[in-house]
């Protein structure tokens, strides 16, 4: 079967990596979760300063000091930061609430967005991300946009964040989603938005298996075409 690109954008805490990791493995196709990569660069920009803050400046100048590998393991995807391992550590909240921040400089974008094609110049990937329909592969075969309201998504993320030992509350993990897809979809570089041709599916209401099922048959359906 030909090997193509799937693209899955859509808000935050949707279940787009998860989803993008089993399609793969199914697929025999390669998984790349780009938001770990913007994650990777806040870890890094936040490091540089006292607690809390961000040199912006700064972080643009040293963007080419900075190699970022996403390797898939039997433990799941793991990233690198200059061969450091910062999978645990870019899933912390200091990251996760100046992200958006960061993913909103256009040099950030421009120095991902080429790593990013050049992950899927062979196509076979299935990439998960904000712009990946509508910047990174405008091509794509199979586009997909997921949505769900704000408290299903922080109620499913909060719960996922319990069982991994985190105390934020239910109230911090809405507040920080919905800040994000604020600031995502309003930002002037690759705003987070639904490309033309991607397919829309609000999961609020379904299991994590049907959502495998519909996509995974737009997938069948789009590479028996081809
Ligand atoms: O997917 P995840 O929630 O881990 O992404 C973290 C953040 O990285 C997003 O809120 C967004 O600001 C940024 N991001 C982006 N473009 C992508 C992937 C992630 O701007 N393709």
């Amino acid at each position: 079967m030909q090997k193509i690109i799937v693209a899955i954008d859509g808000y935050a805490a949707t279940g787009k990596s998860s989803q993008a990791k089993r399609l793969a493995k199914t697929l025999g196709y390669t998984y790349i979760d780009t938001g770990a990569m913007y994650r990777a660069i806040t870890f890094f920009a936040l490091q540089q300063e006292p607690k809390g803050t961000l040199n912006l400046e700064l972080l643009v100048a040293a963007l080419d000091t900075l190699q970022i590998n996403i390797k898939n393991t039997d433990l799941g995807q793991q990233t690198f930061l200059n061969q450091k391992d910062i999978s645990q550590a870019i899933r912390e909240p200091d990251v996760t609430s100046k992200v958006s921040e960061v993913a909103r400089i256009p040099e950030v974008r421009a120095f991902l967005v080429e790593q990013q094609r050049a992950l899927g110049k062979k196509k076979g990937i299935v990439m998960d991300g904000r712009d990946i329909g509508t910047v990174v592969f405008p091509d794509a075969e199979c586009k997909f946009f997921l949505t769900a309201t704000p408290e299903v998504r922080a109620k499913r993320r909060h719960l996922e964040q319990v069982s991994s030992g985190n105390q934020e509350s239910y109230e911090a993990v809405l507040f920080n989603i919905q800040t994000r897809d604020r600031m995502d979809s309003s930002r002037a570089t690759a705003p987070l938005k639904k490309a033309a041709d991607a397919i829309e599916l609000d999961v609020s209401e379904l299991t994590i298996d049907e959502v495998y099922e519909r996509l995974m048959a737009h997938i069948l359906k789009k590479t028996t075409t081809l």
